[in-house]
């Protein structure tokens, strides 16, 4: 994603429109693969003041990730806010003030670093496909939302009435 910011240069101090869209792939976020799956839209202004462009905007975008519990492909719409400062890459060291900011040099800015972590960063930890989800089967790996398995008649009966007769039977005893 990338920004010409002639008009910019021609207009210091002077707030300029932008709207950007497009198609990103997939990519890496906390070990899993996420996939945009519409193109990404990024609009907002921008301003030059010296050698330093303020990049202000809304980024929107529709990701694909596995479920936190079954693992299907869940969509999350994302919308993140971007407020970036771009600095003349001079090739010398970066002045100090600036080390948040990301270099640029000749007239067009790279969004994408700046874009792409606005975006994960508003991602929920746990993505679930549905509310509700049932999740895997711990034991036999069934998805409990397509199927039930016969796995958790095994686990012992929690049987509220069990304990009680556990007590009559101790009275009884006595
Ligand atoms: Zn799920
Ligand atoms: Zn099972």
């Amino acid at each position: 994603m990338r920004l010409d910011i002639t008009k910019g240069i021609q207009r210091k101090g002077v707030e300029v429109p932008f709207d950007l869209v497009e198609s990103w792939g997939e990519d890496r976020w906390n070990g899993d693969t996420v996939t945009y799956l519409r193109p990404v839209s990024f609009s907002g202004t921008y301003m030059l003041a010296d050698e330093t462009v303020l990049v202000r905007g809304m980024a929107r975008a529709l990701i694909q990730s596995p479920c936190a519990r079954c693992l299907a492909p869940a969509q999350t719409a994302v919308t993140a806010r971007v407020e970036e400062a771009f600095v003349r890459d001079s090739g010398e060291e970066t002045p100090e003030g600036t080390e948040d900011s990301y270099p640029y040099t000749g007239h067009v800015l790279e969004l994408d670093d700046a874009v792409r972590t606005a975006l994960l960063l508003e991602l929920p930890s746990r993505i679930l496909c549905r509310e509700d989800c049932k999740g895997l089967c711990a034991q036999c790996g069934a998805n409990l939302n397509e199927t039930t398995c016969s796995c958790q008649k095994d686990l012992p009966a929690r049987n509220p009435f069990s304990a009680l007769a556990s007590l009559l039977n101790e009275d009884e005893e006595v």
